[in-house]
């Protein structure tokens, strides 16, 4: 395949991908939802449920996206360096995401900072946001696409603090952030940490820690038991669904963390709300392709 036929594959499937994403939760979230809505007692928190399974099922049905804040693009590229097509990548899924835009269709949500206008087709400076991870050696290219919407982005915050803080100052921060601002992203969460030596880590980390999938732990025994004792004390507060009083405020808290500088401890903070429209799918050389997310979906 030469590279015209590469970035026509590419354009063509990631704008059929993002309509799919825009409106289908991925399996594991679907899942754990279902999950939750069993486990809620409250009459208020089994209506709140029933709104958010009813409103995927009419997505699904009218085919259209399951919220109407379609979000900014962000896609999380796993690419082997021997993967044959690097080089039109970017430009394809900018061109996916404008097509997209109008063909989905998704909300018109990027605005220049110093012009204060929209422009028009979700793309603009370095949008959609676009972040690499190479892996040595392999031939695959994968896309993590996530739809980030306003009110999921708002409680968002990283900060470092001194050692002599000690981790509490981190776990006192997380909850500071759930509290304050978490019912923004129309619960239950994903709430992603991330804990490394400057806000800059700390934040990227705190990214991928959400987009993880649900299930998945921190590798050290001290992080996940951090990540189980984290979403006990969250969901303890009683916040719930849509801060309406009920038992879990979040689906899953998630740790990354990198090695810290010994003067500091970052954390970062970031939160996905129960639209979760994560979608993975993987590339092959030859552009086929496999959907990740979502089992037995076509495009
Ligand atoms: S927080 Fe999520 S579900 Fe709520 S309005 Fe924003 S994008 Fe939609």
């Amino acid at each position: 395949m030469n590279k015209t036929e590469a970035k026509q594959a590419l354009m063509d499937t990631m704008e059929k991908f993002l309509a799919l994403a825009s409106r289908r939760l991925p399996d594991d979230v679907y899942e754990k939802l279902t999950e939750l809505r069993d486990k809620e007692t409250s009459p208020m928190q089994k209506v709140i449920y029933d709104a958010y399974f009813q409103n995927l099922e009419e997505a699904e049905k009218l085919k259209r996206p399951s919220c109407q804040d379609t979000g900014q693009l962000h896609y999380y590229i796993k690419a082997g360096t021997a993967f044959p097509h690097l080089d039109i990548v970017e430009e394809s899924l900018q061109e996916a995401t404008k097509r997209a835009t109008m063909s989905v269709p998704l909300r018109q949500n990027t605005i220049n900072y110093f012009e204060e206008k929209n422009t028009g087709d979700n793309t603009g400076e370095r949008i959609p946001w676009i972040n690499w991870d190479i892996v040595s050696g392999g031939d695959e290219l994968e896309i993590i696409v996530y739809f980030a919407g306003g009110g999921c982005c708002l409680p968002g915050k990283a900060q470092v603090f001194k050692p002599s803080d000690g981790y509490g100052a981190i776990v006192k921060y997380v909850f500071e952030a759930v509290a304050d601002l978490g019912i923004n992203a129309c619960p239950p969460l994903i709430v992603g940490v991330g804990l490394g030596q400057n806000v800059e880590n700390a934040a990227l980390l705190s990214k991928k820690a959400y987009l993880r999938p649900l299930g998945t732990h921190h590798p050290h025994p001290k992080g996940a038991r951090l990540e189980k004792e984290l979403l006990e004390g969250l969901n303890a507060l009683g916040i719930g669904a849509q801060g309406m009083r009920g038992e879990n405020v979040a689906m899953a808290v998630h740790i990354e963390s990198s090695g810290r500088h010994p003067a500091t401890l970052a954390v970062g903070v970031n939160m996905a709300c129960y639209a979760h429209r994560r979608g993975v799918i993987r590339f092959q050389k030859d552009m086929s392709y496999e959907i990740l997310t979502y089992r037995g979906a076509q495009l």
